[in-house]
């Protein structure tokens, strides 16, 4: 009993690491060589254990690794990268709609995340602290209620699954009355770092919804897939909930056509159908994790070429002010 209960997913975010020595240490390696105590001033280190647990010991490249250690490389100012590649963020934090492309929009309720992952635009913006306030939640609910062309809505952080239970049924019943909404997206990395926190509570809460619910993972390489991870993804399917991933394309970690592929097949083994292979935003700090254009199209068409046409994930850009991804591939 007492083990059950230390080990619950709150527990586990709490237990996550959040020091590079301490990381390091874990994982047989030397931090000296490696990590960057400088460059997580500003976005500190942070990693489950559960996702720590898929990484090889005393490999410094690891892939997954490299997705969360900082280094030297993220304190370099590139051109044209900057803090706000994608033009989101004042709208965020100002009514907790997002609402740009056709029939959907996104609602932000956290600004926090289980994981801290190097390349994301949210490095530039510690805005952990951000939450749905009453009244901008009033409202929010508000827009959608009066806006019937929205076909969808879509839970999108900072990760939305860091919200309790009770937090999620209540808003599961608030889109529950509004009859226009026939889909509740939920965009979440929580499935694949921490999949404790995919458990009953949770089921029960998003099957109180009347409308169909879609669970998009973001699984950049196949290590990240574990057992535990295929184990919820079941879990997931058996209650109805169609499974999505999307990836990032990066830099010394998925950018070759035999981890592409892996990716996808194990995606596909576990119930989870690819859905976008997104190009890096340019995020001040993320230059390293590049893959240009030219080679990311190479790589599709060779991808392309190795797999049924339903595992090649869409090759996307997010561009500023545009109404929808840009599809590269
Ligand atoms: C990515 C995104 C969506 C979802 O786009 P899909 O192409 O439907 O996956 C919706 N709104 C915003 C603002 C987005 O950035
Ligand atoms: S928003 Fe997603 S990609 Fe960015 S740090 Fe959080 S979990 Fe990682």
């Amino acid at each position: 009993m007492i083990k059950l209960q230390n080990n619950t997913w709150q527990h586990q975010l709490r237990d996550a690491f959040k020091s590079i020595p301490e990381l390091c240490d874990y994982l047989e390696l030397n931090t000296i060589d490696i990590g960057s105590i400088q460059a997580q001033q500003n976005f500190p280190l942070r990693v489950p254990k559960s996702f720590v647990e898929n990484m090889e010991k005393g490999n410094p490249n690891d892939p997954l690794l490299k997705q969360v250690l900082p280094i030297n490389a993220e304190l370099q100012t590139v051109a044209g990268f900057s803090d706000d590649p994608v033009g989101d963020l004042n709208a965020m934090t100002e009514t907790g709609v997002i609402h740009k492309y056709h029939g959907r929009a996104l609602l932000i309720n956290t600004g926090s995340c289980a994981i801290h992952c190097r390349y994301c635009f949210r490095r530039n913006f510690p805005y952990n602290d951000y939450q749905l306030s009453k009244q901008k939640q009033q409202n929010a609910l508000a827009y959608l209620q009066n806006h019937h062309e929205i076909k969808e809505v879509i839970l999108s952080g900072g990760d939305p699954l860091l919200l309790s239970d009770n937090k999620l049924a209540e808003l599961i019943s608030a889109f529950n009355q509004i009859p226009h909404l026939k889909r509740i997206r939920i965009h979440s990395r929580l499935p694949i770092v921490l999949p404790a926190r995919i458990n009953k509570g949770l089921i029960d809460a998003l099957t109180q919804s009347n409308k169909q619910i879609i669970m998009v993972v973001h699984c950049n390489h196949a290590n990240e897939l574990s057992y535990e991870v295929s184990e919820v993804c079941q879990m997931m399917q058996l209650a109805g909930i169609k499974l999505l991933n999307q990836s990032v394309l990066l830099k010394d970690i998925n950018d070759n056509v035999v981890e592409l592929c892996r990716l996808s097949e194990r995606l596909f083994e576990i119930g989870v159908m690819p859905y976008y292979l997104h190009l890096l935003d340019k995020a001040q700090g993320t230059a390293h994790f590049e893959v240009s254009r030219a080679e990311a199209l190479s790589l599709m068409e060779q991808v392309r070429a190795r797999l049924s046409g339903y595992l090649v994930p869409k090759l996307v850009q997010e561009e500023a002010g545009a109404n929808g991804k840009t599809v590269v591939f």
